[in-house]
């Protein structure tokens, strides 16, 4: 055995001196003792790398001042808010969509105290949790009826779970998409019950391959957003209303996993492409599912909204309740569908359709301000420059937003380790690296968060 290593103190001996003591009392004491077993530990594996390493003096101040920083650092919250440089709008690692600061203040509300969550205050009955959100969906989507459930992946399996439960899925090859976290559409169907018949090819499918495919045992042809991938060149895809004039000869539910979905126009900042909810049952699809926290700038849920008798299914289906919606999230979806009607502009109360529709010329002097905060940093070539900011998602994958950025190289800091002294920095600045250089995207970034980045960087370059 290791010789330094037999020089490393019991625990019961560490904690006997006195500065430990104090600790305990400052703490805990199963805190104290779970960071010395950290800091022994740690010991241990620096001695078996090197057994000349030097042991501190555990009756110390500076080790009992280690071990306090420790614990202190294991009580901070583990989930924070982090200012997103990156320039991707949604960012499904940093939470996705910003709420609105209605939406804050309405899942505040319906969180202090008690709500009417399921009580109708008219007959001073039980009521449900659907009814808050319900006739508000309806109007923006010109839907029947409308349901919300946790998030859209739980919406798809739901929807295909009532309708095709041991029945078929006609779906195209063009759209079995896997997006992030292991949302395989392929999967989800099998889990669903429904077994799934796969139609057309990768690049081409034809109103006739759903045709040939629809059998008595078929109870849904659906289509999918193909969200983060795009296929491009020799490619078709048949009509909504042409598949929905077959799905209804045929007797069949057409159903669209929309995945981003919009309720607005977004033609006017060049991002017509992305289809609008109301466009899409008004072709004749019969039910449609979205995210509540990508495009549509709400907190994370899965709205399905389409024909009533569907609609009504999924209500009383056994799954509901493992999949239903909490109520902050219903207060703040609320709160967020709200901002969608006059005298509201979602576009500027949204924050993230604010970020997608703001003015370059607005972008640029973001980051004309940041540059100067920084520009009398020695160690630090910065530029202001034009960049690529993305929507995120899945939403428009192959959309540039036009965008400004400051982009700095340090001389004291690799590329890497200026973000990784970022990302420590309280508030966490993520931001993104390009062409060996820091880039903070002044797209995601708001005015606020200016002067943050700039103590931070400040700080960082002088340390
Ligand atoms: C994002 C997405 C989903 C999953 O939505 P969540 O709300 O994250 O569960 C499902 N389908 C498509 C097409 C998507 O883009």
């Amino acid at each position: 055995m290791n010789k330094a290593l037999r020089n490393l103190p019991q625990i019961e001996t560490v904690l006997s001196f006195s500065e430990i003591k104090t600790l305990a009392e400052r703490f805990s004491r199963p805190e104290v003792v779970s960071a010395l077993r950290k800091a022994i530990e740690q010991l241990r594996h620096e001695i078996l790398a090197d057994s000349t390493v030097a042991l501190p003096d555990f009756e110390g101040a500076d080790f009992a001042s280690l071990v306090a920083a420790d614990i202190e650092n294991a009580r901070s919250p583990s989930l924070l808010p982090v200012i997103n440089a990156t320039g991707v709008i949604i960012h499904t690692n940093l939470g996705r969509a910003p709420l609105a600061r209605q939406a804050v203040a309405a899942l505040r509300g319906a969180s202090e105290g008690a709500s009417n969550l399921e009580f109708d205050l008219e007959s001073g009955k039980r009521g449900s949790r659907h009814t808050h959100v319900e006739a508000l969906i309806c109007e923006l989507t010109g839907a029947e009826a409308a349901v919300v459930v946790n998030n859209c992946a739980a919406a798809v399996l739901l929807g295909l779970m009532v309708t095709a439960t041991g029945r078929s899925v006609v779906a195209s090859r063009g759209e079995l998409i896997e997006i992030g976290g292991a949302y395989r559409l392929p999967d989800v169907i099998v889990q669903s019950g429904a077994v799934l018949h796969e139609v057309g090819t990768t690049n081409k499918t034809r109103l006739s391959d759903y045709e040939a495919a629809i059998d008595e045992t078929t109870a849904v042809l659906l289509k999918s957003h193909t969200s983060n991938f795009k296929i491009i060149g020799f490619t078709s895809a048949p009509e909504r209303g042409n598949l929905a004039k077959l799905a209804q000869e045929r007797g069949v539910i057409l159903m669209e996993d929309l995945g981003s979905g919009v309720l607005i126009d977004l033609s006017p900042y060049g991002m017509g492409e992305e289809p609008v909810v109301s466009d899409i049952l008004k072709a004749g699809v019969d039910v449609v599912m979205f995210s509540g926290d990508k495009l549509l700038g709400g907190p994370q849920a899965g709205i399905i909204a389409g024909k009533r008798e569907i609609i009504a299914k999924l209500k009383s289906h056994p799954l509901m309740r493992a999949v239903r919606v909490d109520k902050l999230s219903l207060a703040a979806l609320e709160a967020t569908l709200r901002l969608y009607s006059a005298p509201h502009d979602p576009v500027k109360e949204i924050p993230v359709l604010r970020m997608l529709a703001d003015e370059i010329e607005s972008v640029e002097a973001r980051a004309t301000r940041l540059g100067k905060e920084l520009s009398n940093l020695e160690s630090l070539q910065l530029e202001v420059t034009p960049s690529i900011a993305r929507v995120g998602a899945g939403a428009l994958p192959e959309r540039d937003l036009h965008s400004f950025s400051v982009s700095i190289r340090s001389d004291k800091h690799s590329p890497d380790a200026l973000c990784a002294a970022l990302r420590q920095n309280k508030p966490p600045i993520i931001a993104r690296i390009e062409r060996d250089r820091v880039l903070f995207d002044m797209r995601t970034v708001n005015d606020d968060e200016i002067d943050v980045i700039a103590r931070a960087v400040t700080r960082i370059a002088n340390g």
